[in-house]
């Protein structure tokens, strides 16, 4: 049976003729099959994935030299456009709409001859923790199905959690591949703002949003990083340095386990009343180990942890409201069949019957903190709290390679358990947002299980465009931590 551990043994075995992309592909569709109820899949792409499967095994029998990413099989979550496929948000205002081009990322994957099986699950236009927010439905944690996978990019995780695929593509705005990585016992990595073009990706939060990337092990992520990143006409936003070459000429030499790292952490953050004790204590226990090891570990102050779920919450609604305006039901997409009578009305019920209770949600708040009177109060305070965040994470890089944290205040909650509660799952955001409202790359890998038998992970984030450092320390604590 075809089994899978990274995408540079899968290569070996391809060119050992002891496996081949078409048995992979079918080995996924079976998966694929078998965790159905999963629901972690809005598409499955099975014939294309086939066809291109074999032609992909014909094109190695002429002796053709495998490109990067040949026969790699990987899920995409349904906010990233793949041309001629649908892109719908999961949302009903997006119901059947199929994209018009491919995203950049989407297009640098299928250039290196990887095979996209489907477009994943995730919450409407990706606003959620728990994938609950989704028009087809809950997302369930392959490891308990009565718990969720995290959200947004749910369908995602759990893609990779099942072994459905070998990796997967999520977006990270707040925590969107993170949190799901950290209840899904799997890893999960938002680069830097910009270091993947957001062309193509369905956009939530523009200044917050980044395309991230689920795995099972720090090489292969490297890998796709690797390959998506650079420049991009088609997003000024696009950091022109990329990552290139950092799995080719780095990651992927053995480590020098002597290096000692220089670690930072917020006494607040494991302090926080919120966080489950036996969390708290796993991290504490590990930050004591770090310090035999001779890494260097220290507590840094951080009195702003209790605005950045609010600042968080105030930027990207802003920032929501502006991007939804464009789903009007006039050009693309859900239109009322109400009789309605002038066109404001038209907007009203195409935008009430088409966006979910969330999405209406966090466009009137949204909304709201733009008006008139409330701009300076709400907005324009949330963009100094932003500016504040910025200008300590360039204090901590001064003198660390890496700022650690819990990726969630607890493992994956059970379904319906926060959803009643909006506040409550905003606030289950603490720990992630931070990377996106400074733009610095974070990571959750999964250390650890707690006592309740669910994963949790351990966030590390690093200085902007330091993913290369990011994903060394994640390697070596994989190798000398991992307990899950
Ligand atoms: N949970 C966060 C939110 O609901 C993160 C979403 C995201 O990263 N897309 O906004």
């Amino acid at each position: 049976m075809f089994s899978f551990q990274s995408v540079d043994a899968y290569h070996q075995q391809l060119q050992q003729g002891t496996t081949n992309c078409t048995q992979a592909v079918q080995f996924y569709l079976q998966q694929i099959e078998k965790y159905k109820h999963l629901n972690a899949y809005t598409e499955v792409y099975a014939d294309e994935a086939l066809q291109k499967a074999q032609i992909l095994d014909d094109l190695r029998k002429k002796g053709a030299p495998l490109k990067k990413l040949h026969g790699v099989v990987i899920a995409i979550k349904d906010v990233i456009c793949y041309k001629d496929h649908k892109v719908t948000a999961a949302s009903k205002i997006l119901q059947n709409f199929e994209s018009l081009y491919s995203a950049t990322a989407v297009q640098r994957l299928l250039d290196e001859d990887a095979i996209i099986i489907g477009s994943c699950n995730c919450d409407e236009f990706a606003m959620g923790s728990t994938n609950e927010n989704s028009v087809y439905g809950n997302v369930l944690n392959a490891l308990d199905t009565t718990k969720v996978p995290g959200g947004s990019s749910g369908g995602s995780a759990v893609a990779v959690q099942a072994d459905t695929c070998m990796l997967s593509l999520g977006s990270d705005t707040g925590g969107s591949v993170r949190q799901p990585a950290d209840f899904c016992g799997i890893i999960g990595l938002k680069p830097t703002y910009g270091r993947i073009s957001r062309y193509g990706l369905i956009a939530y939060a523009s200044s917050f949003d980044q395309v991230g990337i689920f795995g099972k092990n720090i090489d292969d992520v490297g890998l796709l990083l690797d390959i998506m990143s650079g420049p991009d006409e088609y997003d000024s936003t696009a950091l022109p340095e990329s990552a290139k070459g950092i799995y080719i000429t780095d990651l992927n030499k053995d480590q020098d386990n002597e290096k000692k790292f220089r670690i930072a952490y917020f006494k607040e953050t494991l302090f926080h009343p919120s966080l489950d004790e036996e969390i708290k204590n796993t991290i504490l226990k590990l930050i004591e180990d770090l310090r035999k090891k001779g890494h260097i570990v220290e507590p840094v102050d951080f009195d702003l942890l209790d605005y950045v779920v609010p600042t968080y919450y105030v930027l990207t609604t802003a920032e929501a409201s502006s991007n939804l305006s464009r789903f009007d039901g006039v050009r693309f997409g859900y239109r009322t069949q109400a009789d309605v009578g002038d066109l404001t009305e038209f907007y009203k019920y195409t935008r009430s019957e088409g966006f979910g209770k969330e999405v209406q949600r966090r466009i009137m708040l949204g909304t709201f903190v733009l008006s008139t009177g409330y701009y300076d109060a709400y907005y324009s305070k949330a963009q100094q709290v932003r500016r504040l965040l910025t200008d300590k994470t360039k204090l901590i890089f001064n003198a660390f390679d890496a700022l650690i944290m819990p990726t969630s205040p607890t493992t994956a909650f059970s379904i319906g358990e926060k959803s009643a509660d909006p506040i409550a799952m905003y606030i289950a955001d603490i720990y992630t947002v931070f990377a996106n409202l400074t733009g610095i790359p974070g990571i959750s890998i999964p250390l650890f299980k707690h006592s309740n038998g669910m994963p949790f992970g351990l966030q590390i984030m690093s200085n902007k465009q330091d993913e290369l450092p990011l994903l060394h320390i994640s390697k070596y604590l994989l190798k000398n931590y991992l307990k899950y």
